[in-house]
């Protein structure tokens, strides 16, 4: 294997071998099963996690004299997507059979799109971490049925089969080969992923095989031809993704670099060792024999219909992002964070606007303390209880209410954190938290003015000190304040008495 790449700036990602440098190029297609009640050519339904063989109708299982009725939500969803993309919308599109024999696919075919798919070429914009942003063009999207899935290890004579999955949408997304790293790669899957959610064509679960990707890899000398690519099926992660590229890149870089030449193939990424490793030798599409369906007419669809398409989007990432920084003044980092999902953008919009109404402020002058607050404390306490955004166990309006709280000088910094993880565990509103466990911040001037006599009476020496000069200790009276009031002294109350008493 040759030596260490470096990861350089702007996604380049060049492997340095023996003879010289490598570049790396990337195309991925993504299956993306359609957020849909029903399969995309019968009733069944496609819940995830079902008894096996629970969700089959005789038109999945390819009962002889079957046939098949498109799913107009399919379709709907699959317009939508590519309006999502900026992508053109084929008015005529086509269902072709794609034949090939598995003990999963009981037609012995799929019904995909092969020469007339719905959606023709589009694009999505990406963001590397250092803030570099690039364009990837989408080649098409076409719709297909997923296969069901055999089962060889619950029996040690017999494999079973579950055909749940049989017939379910898929939307084929193809990239053009435009990405040139692991991190070019990732980011069009987050990119990619977020729209989906966004419009919910697909809720993007990819634990569930809900979105999964072929990643096909080839390596050329930097500015020279695209060579030849090998095509790793079914990732299903964004980090086996990256892992997954740059072993194979290397792989065929060491093929290359000995003298040989890459076979076009299809390979399997294997997670536990992190290679890659042969399945079969890349069939053409000939091979699959494709032709009209003919048991389904072709697709026509009306302008009246892609305009409703188009009127049912919400607010896209990118979209929504770039309103973050203009319209609410936060900076790009906080913008990217809080649009990378569906889920945290509409817990922000939400907290975001109660805290303007608790507060009677425009949402612009309270968006960065909202912000800030749930990047840092939220998500942080989210991370260490593994919990999602969408189950955190404190709401919105009770977010509001704690900024509400430290905005009017209720709660310090340190006594809202304490009040943070109180609501954490118990669930109750901040202000009875506060209340009930007397966590209220002191700012009543004659209660510290006893504290302050208190501790100025118990340190004689230090206030003769401090009046002859040693301007230093009054950080220790500060101190000994605060810790008589448990913490919870104003300090600028303090501060301001404890002056004017030593004074
Ligand atoms: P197939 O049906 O053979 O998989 P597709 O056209 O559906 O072919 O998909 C090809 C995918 O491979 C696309 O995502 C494309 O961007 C990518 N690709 C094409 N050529 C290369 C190459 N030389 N290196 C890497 N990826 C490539
Ligand atoms: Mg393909």
């Amino acid at each position: 294997m040759p030596g260490p790449y470096t990861d350089g700036h702007a996604g380049t990602y060049i492997i340095e071998g023996r003879t010289g440098p490598w570049e790396l190029v990337i195309g991925l297609e993504v299956h993306a099963q359609v957020t849909s009640r029903a399969k995309l050519f019968s009733g069944s339904a496609t819940d995830f996690g079902s008894e096996p063989n629970s969700q089959v109708s005789f038109v999945d299982a390819a009962m002889p004299g079957m046939l098949p009725v498109l799913n107009g939500e399919c379709v709907r969803q699959a317009v939508r997507t590519g309006l999502a993309l900026g992508a053109q919308i084929n008015r005529w599109s086509r269902f072709d059979r794609k034949n090939y024999f598995y003990a999963d696919l009981p037609q012995g075919y799929q019904i995909s799109q092969y020469q007339h798919p719905i959606v023709g070429e589009g694009e999505i914009e990406i963001e590397l971490e250092d803030g570099t942003r690039h364009t990837v063009g989408i080649e098409r999207i076409h719709l297909e049925q997923d296969a069901g899935k055999s089962i060889h290890d619950l029996s040690p004579v017999f494999s079973y089969v579950d055909l749940n999955r049989s017939g379910v949408a898929l939307m084929e997304i193809v990239s053009k080969p435009d990405m040139r790293s692991p991190a070019e790669a990732a980011a069009y899957v987050a990119s990619l992923r977020a729209i989906l959610r966004a419009i919910g064509s697909c809720d993007g679960n990819m634990q569930e095989g809900s979105m999964r990707a072929d990643v096909n890899v080839s390596v050329r000398r930097p500015g020279t031809k695209f060579g030849t690519r090998c095509e790793i099926k079914n990732v299903n992660s964004i980090r086996f993704i990256q892992q997954a590229i740059a072993y194979e890149a290397r792989r065929q870089v060491a093929i290359l670099e000995e003298g040989g030449t890459i076979r076009q193939e299809t390979r399997l990424f294997d997670p536990d060792k992190g290679e890659t490793r042969s399945l079969r030798s890349k069939e053409d599409a000939h091979d699959y024999r494709y032709f009209p369906e003919p048991d389904l007419l072709p697709l026509e669809l009306t302008e009246d219909f892609i305009a409703q398409c188009k009127a049912s989007l919400p607010e896209l990432p990118g979209a929504k992002r770039a309103r973050f920084e203009a319209e609410l003044g936060l900076s790009p980092y906080l913008s990217g964070v809080l649009t990378a999902d569906a889920d945290s953008s509409r817990w922000f919009e939400t907290l975001l606007a109660e805290t303007a109404d608790r507060q009677g402020k425009p949402q612009r002058d309270v968006a960065e303390k909202a912000a800030n607050w749930m990047t840092g404390e939220l998500f942080g306490a989210l991370n260490r209880l593994d919990l999602a955004i969408a189950e955190s166990p404190v709401t919105p309006a009770q977010g509001a209410e704690l900024l509400a709280l430290v905005a009017d000088g209720t709660l310090s910094g340190p006594l809202a954190k304490q009040v943070f993880e109180i609501m954490l565990e118990t669930r109750e509103d901040p202000g009875v938290i506060a209340e009930e466990r007397g966590l209220k911040q002191v700012s009543d001037t004659g209660a510290l003015e006893r504290t302050i006599g208190d501790v100025m009476a118990a340190n004689p020496d230090k206030v003769a000190d401090y009046r002859g000069g040693k301007d230093k200790l009054f950080g220790f009276f500060v101190g000994q304040v605060m810790k008589a009031s448990g913490g919870k002294a104003n300090p600028a109350v303090v501060n301001a008495l404890l002056k004017k008493a030593l004074g």
